[in-house]
């Protein structure tokens, strides 16, 4: 039987929420943020890895849950998380920062694995045009905008091809921003699901209203 295994990254200190605590620990709709996800990730795997910071492993009140300290980029708590579930064959990788993902969402993209891919990410199509820029803010380039998508989480991928692809130095990994990346870097062949843009990440103090008026 595949084994599913839910990763949580958590483990961001949440700086530019400004908030008194870990932005995962934050209350968002009357409960940690985390806990949203959480939820959603254990109806779904069979089960559920969570990277918090470190020092924050007995903060969780989920008792189904395994917890692990996270790392010092998102890449190395996800490669931590991952780790602690050896045998999984199949990972659903998730950021506490988006509390609005839905069961149908995860569902969508574990159903999009298969054949010749390695990974599903959760995406939305750009609405902004968007420039690539150099050191002075001068426009470089300028893609098509119907090329471009917004990658978001959950994204789903073999487990032996992430874990690959997040065998690499501190550098390679502080510098990615999403898995999908590190895993089409590695050779890997990534899909797209089309992800309501609803599903936001909850970085500043008005993402977390928006997502608490979503949730409530
Ligand atoms: O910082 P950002 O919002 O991009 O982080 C995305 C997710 O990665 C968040 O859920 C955050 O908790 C997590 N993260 C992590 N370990 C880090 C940094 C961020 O798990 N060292």
């Amino acid at each position: 039987m595949t084994s599913v295994v839910g990763v949580i990254a958590a483990g961001g200190s949440g700086e530019r929420l400004g908030a008194d605590r870990p932005k995962a620990f934050v209350v968002c709709g009357g409960r940690p943020l985390l806990e949203w996800s959480v939820d959603v990730l254990s109806e779904v795997c069979d089960e559920v890895v969570v990277a918090v910071p470190a020092g924050h492993e007995e903060d969780i009140a989920a008792p189904d849950v395994r917890v692990v300290a996270g790392g010092a980029s998102r890449s190395d708590s996800v490669r931590r998380a991952l780790a602690a579930a050896p045998d999984a064959a199949v990972a659903v990788v998730h950021d506490a920062a988006r509390p609005l993902v839905t069961r149908e969402l995860v569902e969508r993209c574990l159903a999009a694995l298969g054949g010749d891919v390695d990974g599903v990410v959760a995406a939305a199509p750009v609405s902004d045009t968007i420039h690539a820029v150099d050191a002075e803010l001068t426009v470089r380039a300028s893609p098509p905008r119907s090329e471009l998508w917004a990658a978001q989480t959950p994204q789903v991928f073999r487990a032996d091809v992430l874990r690959r692809a997040l065998d690499a130095d501190a550098q390679t990994l502080a510098a990615a921003t999403d898995d999908a990346a590190l895993v089409v870097a590695a050779g890997g062949r990534v899909r797209i699901v089309c992800a309501p843009r609803e599903n936001i990440k909850v970085t500043t103090r008005a993402d977390l209203l928006v997502a608490e008026s979503a949730l409530c």
